[in-house]
């Protein structure tokens, strides 16, 4: 049983409804159920992984007596970065962002407006803003008097045990208490997948649920480790879905291949996209490609491929990971560049049935 954080606070994400969706079930031709993750406080499932990673580090820190100010530090310009400023602000902590300088002034404001006590634009890339968070602002905070602690985006066991209480809901929500036959998840750098597989085993659904861990080509570094048989860091990111831009997952995930009830998919960005439009005409729910390439499993004979054995009573939850990189004018522009190509694929997988 993994820990979670400090009884005394409050935790900073919340319950999700598990909705169960005529439109996509009628679509996929089986029982549909969306996990809406959507719906936490920071516009993703983060705010469970990293929420609990606040509540740990101040469990820890309180319980050794520290009494120097914790002060959170996150190097990310996406929903990692949002998660963190709004986990701390929610308990009363101070927390830094640290972006690269192309950061567009819009997701620095959000940044702030979410909560950000301090948000440092510095160098080309990430990995200079992450290196000068390190390297510089960390030890200023620790000269200053602070516990400086960093939040790592998805490789720690305190976001793992975070993101597993999803399982623990869906175990409770699940309609006359039945396990699901699927969950559907996106891969990133692979800690949703722990933090479900870990949720899983807690409530006895370890081998008997299928994983479906998702990515999009040019994001795919868990099915290319997969391909190799070892962990592999992928040359670069070239899919729109920014949010599972991870060049190498996490161990864990890497590890949790070998387990049969784990499968590992890639579809196209063509396919996140349609996702995304398709949940927005759907169900009036907006998400990321990051989130649309899970919900593009439900349409258009994808699932009736790839889960076996396959019958209009299977229940699939899909995790509506969510995402704040999306807004109307994208869902407009991916749509008119990707309709085409979304139509031939579609033709594809029904091509498949047989
Ligand atoms: C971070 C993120 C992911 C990927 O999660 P990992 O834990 O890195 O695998 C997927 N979707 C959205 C919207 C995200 O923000």
């Amino acid at each position: 049983m993994g820990s979670l954080g400090d009884a005394n606070n409050k935790k900073p994400w919340v319950e999700t409804p598990l909705h169960e969706s005529p439109t996509l079930s009628r679509a996929a031709g089986c029982r549909i159920f969306l996990k809406l993750e959507n719906l936490q406080p920071s516009g993703s499932f983060k705010s469970r992984g990293i929420g609990n990673l606040v509540l740990t580090e101040a469990a820890y820190h309180k319980a050794i007596g520290s009494t120097r100010p914790l002060h959170f530090f996150a190097s990310s310009a996406g929903n990692a970065g949002l998660a963190a400023v709004s986990a701390t602000s929610a308990l009363g902590y101070t927390s830094t962002v640290v972006v690269p300088t192309t950061t567009e002034e819009s997701i620095v404001e959000k940044l702030k407006v979410n909560g950000a006590s301090e948000v440092i634009a510095h160098g080309p890339t990430l990995l200079e803003a992450d290196l000068y968070l390190k390297e510089v602002a960390m030890p200023r905070a620790e000269a200053r008097g602070e516990i400086p602690i960093y939040v790592s985006p998805f490789d720690n066991e305190a976001i793992w045990d975070g993101a597993a209480t999803m399982v623990e809901e869906i175990h409770r929500q699940m309609p006359d208490g039945e396990a699901p036959d699927a969950i559907v998840c996106s891969v990133g750098g692979g800690g949703l997948l722990a933090g479900l597989a870990n949720g899983m085993e807690r409530v006895g659904w370890g081998s008997e649920v299928q994983l479906l861990a998702v990515e999009t080509k040019g994001a795919d570094s868990l099915y290319q480790s997969w391909q190799a048989g070892q962990l592999v860091t992928i040359s670069g990111i070239t899919s729109i879905a920014t949010s599972l831009g991870v060049v190498r997952v996490c161990q864990r995930a890497f590890d949790l291949l070998a387990r049969k009830n784990v499968t590992s998919l890639v579809l196209e960005d063509a396919e996140a996209a349609m996702g995304c439009w398709r949940l927005a005409d759907d169900e009036r729910i907006i998400v990321e490609p990051a989130c649309g390439v899970s919900v593009a499993l439900a349409y258009d004979d994808r699932l009736r491929q790839v889960l076996r054995p396959f019958d209009k009573n299977k229940k699939v939850v899909i995790v509506v990971c969510g995402g704040s990189k999306i807004s109307v004018d994208a869902l407009v522009q991916y749509k008119a560049q990707y309709a085409e190509r979304a139509r031939e694929l579609a033709a594809q997988w029904a091509g498949m049935s047989g």
